[in-house]
């Protein structure tokens, strides 16, 4: 079984649409939100509740797994879904983005390169800088062990197809809001560069292990908020074949932010293929998923809603509530009354409120549960809004109570 995607219902008057991702490991509904899983496990959770709490897919990320355990291994154990026991599809990014942000801490603030170091340096100043960009590469220092590595296109797609997710990105430039326009163009160019030896390194690949499962290789749009650059990016990466192969879908990634997420989306949708299956990456908050699934993305990841949950800040449909607080201590009903995941069949507030306070590791398995299947969910509703005619409306009435204050 290869990779396949259909359309199934549009959205009027807008990019978004239904449709069905198929994989070698299964199907994806969309659009739909997939949990991360960074380190081959969704933090806390057992493989057993990702099914149970609604969730299609997982996505790592290959720049932790290469370092840890080393991507050989996952090969051995017959690819990520085996070695993790997920039975369904799985994608990987590529590790650009995390490799980039080495030494800034996380967040989308990075920039590397000597020509234009003064202009484009937004490194914290407490932090040293663990990596650098160069034509050919990326050369940065372990966060585990600090020892020194090198990631090119081809190191990217030979760890992604060890590691064997159904879904694999290409490697990029991931830059941020704060460089400069002359920086953007410079990484984009280096980034279309990149994505051509994606393309013929990823089809070696393909044809060397033609015994394993098809992997879909996804190109990356960058351009951070000029439309230009953006619209730019995605016809280069949709017209883009190498020995007669293309991409088999697009990320969104890279710098952006509330205010314009929703027209980037906007630019390179109009211009990429309607075909493709498109993955914003990096977006879990409920009102830039609206705009998302308005703006025509398929599937989205982020690791808020696991993060948020092991600090005790658990989704309700009036927006997030500090469950650790003391008003919960004697609330013995659920997180929400009308939940339907495992936590809230089973558990009360008053029950979480407690395991935070003593610093249970329950406490962020219930709450992971929780989150995951409220976000997971609140994507499906979004799906089923499409193809019934109902998503303005359901729109409407969500963000009208999450967001009240
Ligand atoms: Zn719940």
């Amino acid at each position: 079984m290869g990779f396949n995607f259909s359309v199934q219902k549009q959205l009027p008057g807008r990019l978004g649409r239904s449709g069905v991702i198929t994989t070698p490991h299964g199907q994806i509904k969309t659009p739909a939100f997939i949990p991360v899983g960074t380190k081959a496990t969704l933090k806390s959770v057992l493989p057993e509740s990702i099914t149970d709490l609604g969730a299609q897919a997982v996505l790592a990320n290959a720049y932790h797994l290469y370092l840890q355990p080393g991507a050989e291994i996952i090969d051995q154990a017959g690819g990520l879904a085996n070695f993790m026991n997920w039975q369904g599809p799985t994608f990987t990014d590529s590790g650009g983005f995390q490799v980039l942000s080495l030494g800034v801490g996380f967040k989308k603030v990075i920039a590397m390169d000597e020509n234009t170091f003064q202009a484009d340096d937004v490194i914290a100043d407490d932090k040293e800088r663990l990596a650098h960009v160069d034509d050919d590469g990326v050369t940065f220092k372990s966060h585990v062990d600090g020892s020194l590595h090198r990631f090119t296109p081809e190191v990217s797609m030979q760890v992604q197809h060890q590691i064997g997710a159904d879904i694999i990105f290409a490697f990029d430039e991931c830059t941020t809001l704060h460089n400069s326009r002359g920086y953007q163009e410079q990484a984009l160019e280096r980034t279309r560069l990149w994505a051509i030896r994606c393309l013929a390194e990823h089809d070696r690949l393909t044809k060397d292990r033609a015994d394993k499962p098809y992997q879909a290789l996804f190109g990356v749009l960058q351009g951070a908020q000029y439309e230009d650059l953006r619209r730019k990016a995605a016809q280069d990466l949709s017209k883009m074949k190498v020995h007669g192969v293309g991409f088999d879908g697009f990320g969104v990634g890279g710098a952006l932010d509330k205010q314009t997420l929703g027209d980037i989306l906007r630019w390179v949708n109009e211009e990429l293929p309607a075909d493709k299956p498109r993955h914003f990456l990096g977006i879990g908050e409920p009102d830039d998923l609206f705009v998302g699934v308005e703006n025509g993305a398929d599937t989205f990841d982020c690791v808020a809603p696991s993060r948020q949950a092991r600090t005790s800040s658990v989704f309700t449909k009036d927006g997030r509530v500090n469950i650790s607080n003391a008003p919960h201590k004697n609330e013995f009903f659920p997180i929400e009354k009308d939940c339907t995941c495992y936590t809230c069949r089973n558990y009360t507030r008053a029950y979480l409120c407690h395991l935070f306070r003593s610093k249970e590791m329950l406490a962020a398995t219930l709450a992971t549960i929780h989150n995951q299947h409220f976000i997971v969910g609140l994507v499906d509703q979004m799906r089923k809004g499409i193809e019934d005619g109902t998503f303005f409306e359901f729109k409407d009435q969500f963000m009208a109570r999450y967001y009240k204050k």
